[in-house]
């Protein structure tokens, strides 16, 4: 019994299942991608939902207060 089977989509009325997303953040000038992360997602719209606690935990990522598993540089384009 996932914790999102009686939860409906606040914007389509669809259903949501729970499944794991990466989140993509800018925090000031750096891209941080937290992966594995549990997520609610909508059937319908893809809207996706996260729990409170999930959210902290993201947060405690994002301002660096876990120990952060792999750095990758990203593209960098001259004009
Ligand atoms: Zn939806």
């Amino acid at each position: 019994m996932s914790f999102w089977n009686s939860e409906r989509c606040e914007y389509c009325g669809g259903a949501i299942i729970e499944k794991t997303v990466i989140l993509y953040r800018r925090v000031r000038d750096r891209h941080v991608l937290v992966e594995n992360v549990p997520a609610g997602v909508c059937v319908e719209c893809g809207m996706r939902y996260y729990t409170a606690n999930v959210l902290k935990t993201v947060e405690e990522s994002l301002h660096g207060r876990r120990e952060m598993k792999q750095e990758v540089l990203a593209p960098v384009y001259s004009f």
